[in-house]
């Protein structure tokens, strides 16, 4: 059943990347549109012949942490049952879907990866900052060995993008060559990190309730049970510690058990980010990233152990600052990274529109409501008065003031189905066309309306 589910969510994910094209355009973000275009085609040239790369890419990711784990004594029977895909729409951060006929598929979405790459790409700057003298001179002058807002930024403008937009995207960081190698690999390591986590459950035999929306399909395994998730993060660690030693050839294996425990501390760090800033509800959720971290530093000997706590100072601290989104919170600044090596090839006008977008986000509840009840055309009054249903804590009454439909209504407070803000944005954005709203205020009023609905669809 997992090869099933993960040809078809192969050929979604296709479908998927067109409308992320479709929703660039819609923004006006050209210059992403034809980055975009320029990246497909460089995929399309360098993957085997009719194999899609990012495919390509999982099964080689798969194939590695089988050979791990089977090295480390898994039977062969459970590491032939899995499957791995990625998604753009489905609303799960990392999962793993167990069937009734014992295979099991691995879904990350595709945000969660570009958040590792983030994370990886600014690690890589901080420890290479002495490669180049500009670097130096720029990193110096930002303060930003010691500034846990430059990660931070770097990361808000994933979370944004992804959150309001749908886009998967990142800023771009000046790294020379080895640089690039060396971002690549501890992206790869954080990549790994996720998937193995999902496939320890599924190689530990890690049980979970029918789901009651597909049958033959249960709930996915990440639980409240501590004991469970610890064991998933021991096994995936030693496994990726063996995938590391058996793939090191061309490093030395040094540098690639620290990479691979660095990735691994990445990958737990961006799942929790997205986890916070992707969903409104969430259906599979992994333990608190502190937590996650502990046990990970447990397995670590007691130099390394205080090494990697120092280097993991800024990355925590700015994770925290980049899951804030409220009043009080810090938005994404690009006034903040110009001093920096972090690049971006989008316009200012872009940037400037990200930094807006964000702010609106952080608005208090009440600057929402007012944006609502105030709106610039007098015959939106229904806007205002979801409003403040949404206040009175009635968020089906809020989405049918607003005009979803009443089966999008359904969907969205179902308590037991995961809900990305994105899909609530979306929702209300469509209803909110549909019933003339100028193109220029759709978004920041569908926005604002999921903002005050967000928390009291929440459980
Ligand atoms: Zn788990």
């Amino acid at each position: 059943m997992a090869d099933r589910q993960c040809l078809l969510l192969q050929a979604d994910y296709k479908a998927a990347l067109s409308e992320k094209r479709q929703l660039m355009q819609e923004f006006g973000a050209h210059e992403m549109v034809s980055q975009f275009d320029a990246l497909l085609g460089r995929l399309q040239k360098s993957s085997p012949e009719g194999e899609d790369i990012s495919i390509s890419y999982l099964n080689g990711v798969a194939d590695e942490l089988k050979a791990a784990m089977a090295d480390l004594g898994v039977s062969a029977e459970r590491l032939n049952s899995f499957r791995v895909v990625t998604t753009l729409r489905e609303a799960v951060s990392a999962q793993m879907t167990p069937f009734d006929d014992g295979s099991g598929l691995v879904i990350v979405d595709d945000g969660v990866f570009a958040v590792c790459s983030a994370y990886s790409y600014y690690a890589t700057l901080r420890t290479t900052r002495w490669a180049s003298l500009q670097n130096l001179r720029e990193s110096r002058k930002s303060g930003m060995y010691g500034n846990a807002g430059v990660l931070a930024n770097a990361l808000r403008y994933v979370t944004t993008h992804q959150r309001l937009l749908g886009i998967v995207t990142q800023l771009d960081v000046r790294l020379g060559p080895r640089g690039v190698l060396t971002a690549g690999w501890l992206t790869h390591c954080a990549h790994r990190f996720i998937i193995a986590h999902e496939v320890a459950h599924h190689v530990l035999g890690h049980s979970s309730a029918v789901n009651s929306f597909i049958p033959g399909e249960h709930v996915p395994p990440c639980s409240d049970s501590e004991q469970q998730e610890r064991d998933a993060d021991r096994l995936a660690f030693q496994a990726t510690r063996r995938a590391s030693a058996m793939g090191s050839g061309r490093l030395p294996a040094r540098m690639y058990e620290d990479m691979n425990e660095m990735g691994a501390m990445i990958a737990i760090l961006a799942l929790y980010l997205a986890e916070q800033a992707f969903f409104v509800r969430r259906g599979c959720t992994h333990p608190p990233a502190s937590t996650r971290a502990a046990w990970l530093l447990d397995e670590l000997k007691g130099g390394k152990r205080r090494a990697m706590q120092t280097m993991l100072r800024i990355p925590i601290e700015a994770t925290e600052t980049a899951a804030e989104i409220s009043e009080g919170a810090h938005p994404f600044s690009w006034e903040a990274l110009r001093s920096t090596p972090v690049r971006s090839h989008m316009p200012q006008s872009h940037l400037e529109a990200i930094s807006w977008l964000d702010a609106l986000q952080c608005w208090s509840e009440p600057e929402h409501v007012d944006m609502l009840v105030h709106p610039n055309r007098d015959s939106a009054r229904w806007l205002g008065e979801g409003a403040l249903l949404a206040v009175e804590r009635n968020a089906a009454g809020a989405l049918r003031r607003w005009g979803v439909s009443e089966i999008d209504i359904d969907r969205l407070c179902d308590p037991r189905r995961a809900l990305t803000f994105f899909k609530l944005k979306e929702d209300l954005a469509r209803s909110f066309t549909r019933q003339g709203i100028g193109d220029d205020l759709v978004l920041p009023y569908s926005v604002a309306a999921a903002m005050l609905a967000a928390p009291r669809l929440r459980v």
